[in-house]
């Protein structure tokens, strides 16, 4: 629908202004002051590289993570808002160091691979050679057991070698039809194979290596070798190794993957030569960062700015979620310069832990309920670099009415790309840190954005760097948070909490999302 029809009709409904009737620049000097700090001494850049390129990644307490959030401190103080780092409990500690892979036999080649998060290294970060070998295709778990001795010192080669790294959209332009379909058709016939294979060791893959790592691991292997390929040019997909102790888990490239998977199958003689550092730090403290803007009419009424903090550490976090957090921190900035005495309590929150199951905001609802029930209104902003052009209601039926008036008063610049405004929508159950607080009944927004590709090339990968980012569209994000917050802040009515009727995809009756417990520690964790 087109967005400016859409926002005439939410108008009408709430008995506000017609969008007809705003031209930018507009007469509210406030919502003007914004988009002329945003714009014209914007920080967004600067933040940005800093946070990216000196800090890096922010894997959940990692000494990246802990920077991080000293680094978010000392900016608000800099700005003069008050901030600080708000422990909610401990996770496992963990400091990521080096990864070298070559290839050393047939022949010599460095590879493009890395230990994933929370997995061992090699001893002292001492290089280990072992020969490379493919998962046995066995008959039972029962011929399993009896391969795995000869696994010892070897590294082990768990997923499938994809067909192709050229991404389906390539082949779809270039190759004859029959070529691709055939392509396709080999491909999954090969992953329902490799799905068997990994279903007779009677074990399996899931959540980073699974059980099957484990048991590799107990047999002496040298390593775990897989590869998460996303589909896209380059670019694989780098979680966590849960469970393995003292054997390093690698992701190596779709390329390179194959590459080693080919010289195996063939009985080339591939050997491997890996060394990668990586120290277990014990139980760490982690916070969220908190920054708050006390409210001066109606204090213990809050708008909350959300994004998390925290970030897979394949690259830097650029997409998800450096750039939800330059958003807010720069909004927040923003708004201490042309609204420093709001009426209500504008608090930013930098939740830790979100890809572990969002951790820290769920904390943070628990350890601040004043701020869920006094909630008026919060953004949330998590997926990549795109302008937003999505909001939803949340399925609260009557803040419907108040976004729209808060909407019909930013200028049109801002929401001329709108895709839709989601009346009343459906309260989302997770996928983001709204959640934590929806899932109370308080109205919590989610900022959807356009997606650059996201799901295929940024999202939890090995790519997901500051040359992503579309600068433009984070500055523009930024300046219409602030001037959501703002408006919501001021808005003399307090968003009501009706909630929709819920149904299932099937039509019977649903519930509205439950709120989990909040955990406190990795021991907690067990997704
Ligand atoms: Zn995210």
């Amino acid at each position: 629908m087109n967005a400016r029809i859409l926002f005439a009709a939410l108008a009408a409904v709430a008995g506000a202004t017609p969008l007809a009737a705003q031209t930018f620049p507009t007469d509210n000097p406030t919502i003007r002051r914004i988009w002329e700090i945003g714009q014209q001494q914007s920080q967004v850049y600067p933040l940005m590289q800093v946070l990216l390129d000196s800090i890096g990644p922010r894997l959940t307490a990692t000494p990246e993570h802990k920077a991080g959030n000293q680094w978010l401190v000392r900016k608000y103080s800099e700005w003069g808002i008050p901030a600080s780092e708000a422990n909610y409990g401990t996770w496992k500690g963990w400091r990521r160091g080096f990864t070298h892979v070559d290839l050393v036999q047939p022949r010599t080649r460095s590879l493009e691979g890395m230990i994933l998060a929370w997995s061992p290294g090699t001893a002292n970060g001492r290089p280990v050679t072992g020969q490379a070998v493919i998962l046995p295709d066995v008959a039972d778990s029962a011929e399993f057991v009896r391969w795995l001795p000869s696994v010892r010192g070897k590294f082990v080669l768990v997923d499938m070698a994809q067909p192709t790294c050229r991404p389906d959209d390539n082949w779809e332009q270039w190759a004859t039809d029959s070529s691709f379909e055939k392509m396709k058709a080999q491909r999954d016939t090969a992953r329902r194979a490799w799905a068997d294979r990994i279903r007779r060791t009677g074990y399996n893959i899931s959540l980073g290596t699974g059980t099957l790592g484990r048991r590799l691991e107990q047999a002496g292997a040298a390593g775990v070798i897989q590869s998460r390929w996303s589909g896209g040019w380059g670019v694989n997909r780098i979680f966590d190794s849960k469970n393995l102790q003292n054997t390093p888990s690698i992701d190596l490239s779709c390329e390179d993957y194959g590459m080693v998977f080919r010289l195996a199958q063939n009985n080339q003689g591939p050997v491997l030569r890996v060394a990668a550092e990586a120290q277990f730090t014990g139980e760490t403290p982690v916070g969220n960062v908190i920054a708050e803007i006390r409210g001066s009419e109606k204090p213990n009424e809050y708008v909350v700015l959300s994004s998390h903090f925290d970030s897979w550490d394949g690259a830097q976090g650029a997409t998800d979620n450096g750039t939800g957090t330059i958003v807010m921190l720069e909004a927040m900035r923003i708004l201490r310069q042309v609204y420093p005495n709001p009426k209500r309590t504008i608090i930013s929150g930098h939740w830790a832990g979100e890809e572990q199951g969002l951790i820290g905001s769920r904390a943070f609802a628990a350890d601040r309920p004043e701020v869920v029930n006094g909630l008026q209104a919060l953004f949330n902003q998590d997926n990549g670099t795109g302008r937003i052009v999505n909001i939803s209601a949340s399925g609260l039926p009557r803040a419907s009415g108040n976004l729209a008036v808060w909407l019909s008063q930013v200028p049109d610049q801002l929401t001329r790309f709108f895709q839709s405004v989601g009346l009343p929508g459906i309260p989302g159950g997770g996928g983001s840190d709204y959640a934590s607080f929806l899932c109370h009944g308080a109205p919590a927004f989610n900022l959807g954005a356009l997606s650059y590709d996201y799901g295929t090339y940024t999202w939890h990968t090995n790519r997901d760097t500051f040359d992503k980012i579309n600068f433009d569209d984070v500055r523009a994000n930024a300046i219409l948070t602030a001037m959501l917050v703002y408006l919501a802040s001021e808005d003399p009515t307090t968003v009501p909490r009706d909630r929709r009727v819920v149904t299932t995809p099937g039509g019977t009756p649903g519930q509205w999302p439950a709120c989990q417990p909040a955990i406190r520690r990795s021991s907690e964790w067990t997704r």
